[in-house]
Formats: structure tokens, C-alpha cells, sequence
């Protein structure tokens, strides 16, 4: 059975879609069968992976929104083992055409309940909100990866996503467990960097990964490429990260 991990922080620009995309290529290229959802409108992880302009037809949308059936939307990608469902821009209409439909909260897990025991791992990126859209990904899932951006303000927000996350446990989703926290785009240059890296350990525990995404200019190219970072410059300090990001999932730390 397929382990279902949510990548989710309602804050913008944090590493969800660069996570969810290159930990996937990872995982896939250490032998396991993973499949990327993109939940979000913004369709990023879907043009990370090489789709431009998907039909909404072929997109989550439907599957959301119509029980349209999830298996017919897999896509393959330049990485063996490695499948997508994209979005496309209609999944914004989702989120207010949901809220009035019954077990609206459970349309995601519905879907991903027929094809789960096909992937290692099934990994859903999530939106910058706490909408619908990322609520139906972390009742779908078994747990969250949360990317923390090193920079000022770093923990801002996380007190309502953890409370988020709380209320799913006690209502919707009660086996949902905090899979790790991921530090990204650290920069080794700055003292700011390092103590986000100590705030958050100190907020988190032994739940923050050992691996620390550096900040990294090939990670930022690779996506307008088509490509994760594995198949764009695998010698790059990005690759090296999160290779070492899919052992720590894999292993654990
Ligand atoms: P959104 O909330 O809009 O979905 P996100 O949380 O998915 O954003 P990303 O899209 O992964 O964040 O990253 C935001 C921007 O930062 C992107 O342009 C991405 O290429 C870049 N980026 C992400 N991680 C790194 C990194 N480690 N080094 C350099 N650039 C990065
Ligand atoms: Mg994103």
C-alpha cells in the first residue's frame, strides 16, 4: 500500500513545488514508484515535470469535481517510475464549486483509494492556502511534509497550519501524522539562515530533517526545463540535497 504524503504550508514560494517534484524524481530513481498529484491551480509541479497547457479534461479538476476517474489521468514523465496527475488553471473554480458539495473533503482520498496500492509513494502538492484544495490533500493523505523557507518570518503561519492540521486529526482524518519538517533555501553566507534553522528546531524537534535544502540557482532553472533537478545537473548541490532528502524519507533519519 502506497504511502500518501501531503506537501503543504499555506505560505507562498516556500519549496512545496520544488520538494514535491525533485524528492519524487528522487524516490524514483532509487528504485520506488511514485506518483506526484498537483493540486494546485498554479499547475507548477505539472510544468516542473514537462506539461504545459493540459486540457482541463486531463487535469485533477475533474476528479474533484466529478468523480472522474483518476487512473485515465496518470502521466508519464522523463523519469521512469515517476507519473503525474496535472492541474490545470480550472482547479481555482474548485475550491468555491466544492463547498457545497457533499463530502466535499473527501473527494481526493475517494480517488487515490482505487490506485494507491500501484505507488510507493503518492505525493500531493498543495496549494498556498488552507482551502479546500489543501484540506481534501491532508485528508487523502497518511502524512505532511512541511517546507519551512529560511528566511525572516519564517514561522509565521505555522501556528494556524499546525491548528489545521489539528482539527483534520480530530475530525476528518485521524491517523494524519507530521511526517518531517524540511528546511529549504538556506543560505550558507547569511546569519539569518542559520537561525531560522535553530528556531525551528527548537519549535519542532527531532521532527525537522537532517537535510537542509541550500538555496541553489540550478533548482530555480531545472523547472523551465521541463525537468527535475536529478535529469537537469545531478552534480549541482541541489540534486545532492534532495537525494539526500528521499534517504531520510525512505530510512528515516
Ligand atoms: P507556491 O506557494 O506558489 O506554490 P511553492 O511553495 O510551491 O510556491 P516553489 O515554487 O517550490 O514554492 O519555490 C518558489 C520559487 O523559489 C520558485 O521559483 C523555485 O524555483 C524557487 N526555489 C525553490 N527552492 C529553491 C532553492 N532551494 N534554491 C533556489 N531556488 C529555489
Ligand atoms: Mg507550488
Amino acid at each position: 500500500m502506497g504511502k500518501v504524503i501531503a506537501i503543504a504550508n499555506q505560505k507562498g514560494g516556500v519549496g512545496k513545488t520544488t520538494t514535491a517534484v525533485n524528492l519524487g524524481a528522487c524516490l524514483a530513481v532509487a528504485g520506488r514508484s511514485v506518483l506526484i498529484i498537483d493540486m494546485d491551480p498554479q499547475s507548477n509541479a505539472t510544468s516542473g515535470l514537462g506539461y504545459s497547457d493540459v486540457d482541463v479534461s486531463e487535469s485533477t479538476y475533474p476528479i474533484i469535481i466529478d468523480e472522474s476517474d483518476i487512473e485515465e489521468r496518470i502521466k508519464a514523465t522523463g523519469v521512469d517510475d515517476l507519473f503525474v496527475v496535472p492541474a490545470s488553471r480550472d482547479l481555482t473554480g474548485a475550491e468555491v464549486e466544492l463547498v457545497s458539495v457533499i463530502g466535499r473533503e473527501f473527494k481526493l482520498k475517494q480517488a487515490i483509494e482505487k490506485i494507491r496500492d500501484r505507488y510507493d509513494f503518492i505525493l500531493v502538492d498543495c496549494p498556498p492556502s488552507l482551502g479546500l484544495l489543501t484540506i481534501n490533500s491532508l485528508v487523502a493523505a497518511d502524512s505532511v511534509l512541511i517546507p519551512i523557507q529560511c528566511e525572516y518570518y519564517a514561522l509565521e503561519g505555522i501556528v494556524s497550519l499546525m491548528r489545521t492540521i489539528d482539527l483534520i486529526k480530530r475530525n476528518l482524518n485521524r491517523d494524519l501524522k507530521l511526517e518531517g519538517i524540511l528546511l529549504t533555501m538556506y543560505d550558507s553566507r547569511t546569519n539569518l539562515s542559520q537561525q531560522v534553522v535553530d528556531e525551528v528546531k527548537r519549535y519542532f524537534g527531532v521532527k525537522v530533517y537532517e537535510t537542509i535544502i541550500p538555496r541553489n540557482v540550478r533548482l530555480s532553472e531545472a523547472p523551465s526545463f521541463g525537468k527535475p533537478i536529478i535529469m537537469y545537473d545531478i552534480l549541482s548541490k541541489g540534486a545532492e540535497a534532495y537525494l539526500n532528502l528521499a534517504e531520510e524519507v525512505m530510512y528515516g533519519g
